[in-house]
């Protein structure tokens, strides 16, 4: 990892959906320098790619052509096993639907501490430590036994939050999270995502 290289760069960068012998250009050669820390919002029309982009950038889909790096990470050239890996790892992603963010069967800590499990922290203490640092970090430590419909949808979010930070990634993605709550609501997620940037950077 080069610590001054910015954390995304992508240039050039274009996907090309084909569905029978329709093609869709979601991405049209998209230029975009992110630097490290940098706290960044993606404006534009429904249907202008952002989803997409975000997709790429979390290792969820890969692009078409072009270039694009997250960490010092080629995208464009990884290798199935290689990208899954880096989806585990190097990034968090909290989605629009807040149902879609936590497994309802396990309690908010639960949650958080599935992502250290699964990436081999076997050390029950080390995942009770981490979640009780991240679930206070948004404010939602005393929530820690709540399960998910037992929390408001912005109390989700928050959770969700502590979830996509539980693997210590680089980069935390959120496509809209905060799509499906009130602004006042939305207001709060967006300055715990301020806040934990600027403490965790
Ligand atoms: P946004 O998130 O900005 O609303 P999207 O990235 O979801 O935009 O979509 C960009 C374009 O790509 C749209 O025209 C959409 O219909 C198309 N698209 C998105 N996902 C797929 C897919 N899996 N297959 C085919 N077309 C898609
Ligand atoms: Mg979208």
């Amino acid at each position: 990892m080069v610590e001054s290289e910015p954390i995304i760069i992508c240039e050039n960068l274009v996907k090309i959906y084909k569905i029978a012998n329709l093609e869709v250009v979601a991405l049209q050669g998209l230029d975009m320098v992110v630097e490290r820390g940098e706290v960044l919002g993606i404006v534009g029309t429904s249907g202008s790619g952002k989803t997409t982009l975000l997709n790429i950038l979390g290792g969820l889909d890969r692009p078409s052509a072009g270039r694009v790096s997250v960490d010092s990470v080629d995208l464009l050239n990884l290798s199935d096993s290689a990208l899954n890996t880096y989806k585990r790892h190097n990034v968090g992603f909290v989605w629009q639907q807040t149902g879609r963010n936590l497994i309802p069967y396990l309690s908010a800590q639960e949650n958080v501490e599935l992502p250290m499990t699964m990436s081999g922290v076997t050390n029950p203490k080390e995942r009770r430590n981490r979640s009780d640092f991240l679930l206070n970090a948004v404010g939602m430590h005393h929530r820690r036994t709540h399960h998910l419909t037992q929390l408001s949808g912005g109390e989700q979010q928050r959770v969700a939050i502590s979830v996509a930070l539980a693997n210590n990634p680089v980069l935390l993605l959120g496509d809209e999270p905060t799509g499906e709550v009130d602004s006042a609501t939305a207001q709060s997620i967006m300055d715990t995502f301020r806040k934990l940037s600027q403490e965790m950077d």
